[in-house]
């Protein structure tokens, strides 16, 4: 069956990690072509076969949000055509049904996601289809924020003050979903199911889109104790898009420097990503490729179970597994507590990150690893070791988080630290100096 015709060609958007229909800037330039839009969607069977846990949440929640905006799309008499399989091979099959004029997309920044449409758009090209992309998950992207000489930045803060005066030059506009919206009618959809995709349901829950001015305001004085609900847990939103950056950043502009901040690393480390894409795999100060790490299969699973005998390290571990969350501040300790108290690759502790939190985003990940390794663009000079025990001092100091994660704290039940600090801290700095001077 070919639609489409010289007097009847429809354009395709092909949603990625934007699922949403406001403010969605590929999907309302498509819009605005003049010709009906048919929205597509590929479950990518290359990422969903690699994941190692059947009930990922993650999958459970893309397949939730797919369903809901297909559902968004039959109101206008139209709906999203859904494959499962390889990107290319569904374009190859989807251009012989609908003979499109034209793709229009949001772009991706990973290298996976570049070399992907890199090839879906030369295939096109072979075609006579335009492959139209556009910025829309982040504020400022690839080379909107650059030194003077035009070379990236390595450290955040001059990256952050250049971030803030284009904010001045280029003031953000969101813009709301047409109420006519001139969509291809599309009746016979069908969605693949979980369970046909290789998948069961999660039972971890996923936090709403949504943040209250009053966590806002409080951001700032909130954002490290961990025992609080005092992050806004949007990770998840911003990863898959189901809530505009621009709608959040305009909130932060109006209630909170301090979130603002937090929104602008995420746009450091893409950019980090996009100008340095050897980072998924090497530091980036390559003097740290030559850390004689530790091979400690035991330590490590002991690490990722939440039973090092530091119940700071504990708690977030196993918040982790429980939730798929774990803050911020556990974070820089438990990336810490792997990397220098147990000496064990930070590449290791980064692919277990990758595989539980339900905010996964490569270019953070990446970062907070390397940051937390020391051996990241802007991280902590290696000497600084987080101490685990007075860490769990000042950001718990009535020890409610510890408790909540490790019930068993403080009874024989509990198992002895799993190394001593002093001794871990003098091992990690004697093996990184002679890394670092060799
Ligand atoms: P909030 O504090 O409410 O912040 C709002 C948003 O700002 C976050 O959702 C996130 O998009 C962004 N943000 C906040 N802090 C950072 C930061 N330090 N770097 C980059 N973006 C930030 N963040 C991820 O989004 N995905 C990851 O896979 C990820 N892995 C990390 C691994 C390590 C070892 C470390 C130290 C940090 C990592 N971070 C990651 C950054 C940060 O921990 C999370 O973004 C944050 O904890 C998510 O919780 P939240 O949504 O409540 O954040």
């Amino acid at each position: 069956m070919n639609n489409n015709n010289a007097d009847n060609p429809i354009l395709a958007f092909w949603f990625r990690r934007d699922l949403r229909l406001d403010d969605n800037t590929g999907l309302l330039r498509a819009l605005d072509a003049g010709k009906p839009v048919l929205p597509v969607f590929i479950f990518a069977r290359n990422i969903l076969d690699r994941l190692e846990d059947r009930d990922d949440a993650r999958v459970s929640f893309l397949h939730d949000r797919i369903r809901s905006l297909d559902a968004e799309l039959c109101k206008y008499g139209s709906g999203l055509l859904v494959a499962f399989g390889n990107p290319l091979e569904s374009w190859k099959k989807w251009q012989k049904q609908f003979g499109f004029s034209a793709v229009y997309t949001n772009r991706d920044y990973e290298p996976y996601g570049t070399k992907r449409d890199r090839e879906v758009s030369d295939w096109l090209g072979t075609q006579g289809v335009a492959f139209h992309s556009f910025k829309d998950q982040v504020i400022f992207e690839r080379e909107e924020v650059v030194k003077p000489d035009g070379d990236p930045y390595s450290v955040y803060t001059p990256y952050s003050r250049r971030w803030r005066a284009r904010l001045v030059e280029e003031p953000i506009c969101p813009k709301s979903f047409p109420t006519k919206p001139n969509l291809y009618l599309f009746k016979d959809h069908e969605l693949p199911s979980l369970e046909s995709m290789g998948f069961v349901r999660s039972s971890i829950s996923i936090p709403p889109a949504e943040v209250s001015k009053d966590l806002l305001r409080n951001y700032a004085g909130h954002r490290n104790f961990p025992a609080m609900a005092g992050t806004s847990r949007l990770g998840i939103h911003l990863r898959f898009g189901t809530l505009s950056i621009r709608r959040l950043a305009l909130e932060a502009i109006s209630a909170s420097d301090s979130y603002l901040n937090e929104l602008i690393w995420r746009e450091f480390y893409q950019m980090i990503l996009f100008h340095h894409p050897q980072v998924t795999s090497q530091a980036f100060k390559p003097a740290y490729d030559h850390i004689a790490w530790r091979s400690d299969p035991e330590a490590f699973q002991r690490w990722t179970a939440g039973t090092t005998g530091y119940p700071f390290v504990d708690a977030g571990m196993r918040e982790l597994a429980a939730t798929g969350f774990q803050h911020n501040r556990v974070r820089m300790v438990t990336a810490s507590f792997l990397t220098k108290h147990l000496l064990v690759d930070w590449r290791l502790g980064e692919a277990w990150f990758a595989r539980k939190l339900l905010d996964f985003e490569l270019a953070s990940n990446n970062g907070g690893w390397q940051w937390a390794a020391g051996c990241g663009c802007d991280a902590a000079p290696y000497f600084r070791i987080f101490n685990p025990t007075s860490q769990a001092q000042k950001f718990d100091p009535k020890e409610e988080y510890v408790r909540r994660w490790v019930p068993e704290y403080g009874t024989s039940a509990y198992p002895l630290p799993i190394v001593e600090h002093t001794f871990a801290r003098e091992r990690v700095l004697e093996t990184f100096k002679h890394a670092l001077s060799t």
